[in-house]
Parts: structure tokens; sequence; C-alpha cells
């Protein structure tokens, strides 16, 4: 997008962008801008970087060359509310500063995730950790509101437990994963980038990606050239191994018609699992 379209930041700071069916992500704070980044690192390179001259050209090589401190330079400071489930997989990204609502402290509200039909899928055959073909339009209902009652009843025993004077915190261990909680979660760019990175891939589950790019669309807001950087030199960007590259070299050096077949059998002699020949051959035909 031309940078001078990019909508702002500041129109959605403190604006709750909806996520899932009752999530969103806040902007509060932020701290820095695309000019942030340039600025910190003609300070460590000096006179080095007469050699990239506009700002935007010096964001690129920073990314391509993973120069990653001065995209430290930049911070930004969430408010999420997520279904407990995503909560733990997000609370892997140690290198953010998390503060969390408290359901020792709190009543929590009776809030539980609920997927839309088409989420509701089978098992995949290929992928241990994700999802396959869509149930039925008749199972996907039916879970649904099977999913419905389980949280209504599970909630029902909460609110039971607190009025019988039972402590918030035991009382709360009988409410689902898909419960509702709250953060504010406040991190670098560099760190966000590697969040994002991970998180918008396609085999992060579809409720974190779901958060993620809508942090994705925050990023673009808020610094567009890095934004710009990101995707071309790491989101869409490939990581060969040496073997993958050395199958591709002998392949072009052949000059096969052949190609696909021939690389996919280059990868198979060099020993390469058939998951990551369909990685490689996912990235490259
Ligand atoms: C698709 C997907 C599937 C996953 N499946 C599983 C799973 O099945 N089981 C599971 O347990 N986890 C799983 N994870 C979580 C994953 O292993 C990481 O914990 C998570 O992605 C956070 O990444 P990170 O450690 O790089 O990030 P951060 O914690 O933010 O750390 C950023 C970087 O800082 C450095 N760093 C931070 N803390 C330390 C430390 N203590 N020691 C050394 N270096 C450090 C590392 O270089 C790290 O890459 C999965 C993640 C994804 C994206």
């Amino acid at each position: 997008m031309p940078r001078s379209v990019v909508p702002a930041l500041d129109d959605i700071l403190d604006i709750p962008q909806p996520v899932l069916d009752q999530g969103f992500v806040t902007v509060i704070d932020y701290m820095g801008d695309d000019a942030a980044v340039p600025a910190a690192a003609r300070l460590s390179y000096q006179k080095g970087t007469r050699k990239v001259s506009t700002d935007k050209g010096l964001i690129d090589y920073l990314m391509r060359h993973r120069h990653t401190s001065p995209f430290e330079m930049c911070e930004i400071k969430l408010h999420i509310r997520l279904p407990i489930f995503v909560a733990r997989q997000w609370i892997r990204h140690r290198m953010a500063n998390v503060n969390e609502m408290s359901g020792r402290y709190s009543e929590l509200p009776r809030e539980f995730y609920i997927p839309e039909p088409e989420h509701i899928a089978e098992q995949s055959a290929s992928n241990k950790q994700g999802r396959g073909q869509p149930l039925s339009a008749g199972d996907q209902e039916r879970f649904r509101a099977r999913m419905t009652d389980a949280g209504h009843a599970a909630f029902d025993l909460y609110d039971e437990m607190l009025e019988a004077n039972v402590a918030r915190e035991l009382s709360r261990v009988v409410l689902p994963l898909s419960t509702y909680t709250e953060m504010f979660w406040k991190i670098d760019l560099h760190n966000l980038l590697h969040f994002l990175a991970l998180r918008m891939d396609s085999h992060a589950q579809y409720e974190i990606r779901a958060y993620a790019d809508v942090i994705g669309d925050i990023v673009s807001r808020w610094v567009p050239d890095v934004w710009d950087a990101f995707a071309r030199y790491r989101r869409n960007a490939v990581l060969l191994s040496a073997p993958a590259m050395d199958a591709v070299r002998a392949v072009l050096a052949k000059g096969a018609e052949d190609a696909p077949a021939a690389l996919e059998a280059e990868l198979e002699a060099r020993g390469l699992s058939k998951r990551e020949i369909r990685e490689v051959m996912e990235k490259l035909v």
C-alpha cells in the first residue's frame, strides 16, 4: 500500500479491534515509529550508513541482515481479551511484559469462546497439530450447541460455588479453557515481529492466528516501512536447508524439463524426510 494511504495507528488508539466471537485487541500506548529504527542504526554505524542513504533502504538492509537491535527501540502496549487456551500459547513468548486479570481476586464474567461453524473441523491426517476437512453442517451446529451447553453448565457450577462462599481461586478451576481472560501485553518491535512470524504462519492454530492477523494490521499502521520489509525479507521469504539448496542447484544445472519431479527426487536422494520435502515443494513449486 502506498505510504500516503496507510491508515494511521492513532485512528484506532483505545478502540477495541474485535477478534473471534468476544475477544479484542486494543492499542493502549506505543513508543517510536519507522524513523526510530534507522535513527538507532545510524548511531551504531555512524559513517558506515552512507552507502544506504534512505531510511527505507536502511530498514530493508537491517531486516535482510537480521540486525535486530534497532527494531527494539520501538515498543507497543496492547490490551487483549482472549480465551485461556489462546493465552497459554501466547504466554510462551517470553520476551514481553504481561499483566493478566486475576481469577483469584475477581469473579470471571460468563464469557467463553464458541467457534464459528466453519472452524469446527476434523483432525488433520497430515498435521498432528492441525485441522483438516470441516465437519458436516449438521455436526458443526450440534457441537456448537453442545459446547455452549457445556460452557453454561461449568459457569452454573462456578456461580453455585461462589454463592456457597467457596474461594474464587478454587471455584474457577471448574471453568473451561475457552473462558475469556484479559491481559496487558507490552513488547518491543523486534520480538513482536518474531511473534507474528510464528503466529501468523499457517501452522499456528487458527484462533491465535486470528489475533496475530489483527496485530499485523496494527503494526502495518504503526510502522509501514518496517512492515513492508518484514513481509519481503521475513514473512514471505523462505529459509532453505543446505541439502535443499544443493538439490535446487542440481536440478537447475541439469535444466530438467520436468523440474518439480526432478527436484523431489533430488531432495529424496539427499535424505530429506517426506514432510520436509513437502514443505520445500510447497515453497518452490
Ligand atoms: C506452530 C507452533 C507450535 C508449537 N507447538 C508447541 C508444542 O507442542 N509444545 C510446546 O511446548 N511449545 C510449542 N510451541 C511454542 C514454541 O516452542 C515457543 O515456545 C514459542 O513459539 C515462543 O517462541 P520463542 O521462545 O522463540 O519466543 P520468546 O520466548 O519470545 O523468545 C524470543 C527469543 O529469545 C530467546 N530466549 C528467550 N528466552 C530464552 C531462554 N530462557 N533461553 C534461551 N533463549 C531464550 C530465544 O532466542 C527466543 O527465540 C509452538 C509454537 C508454534 C509457533
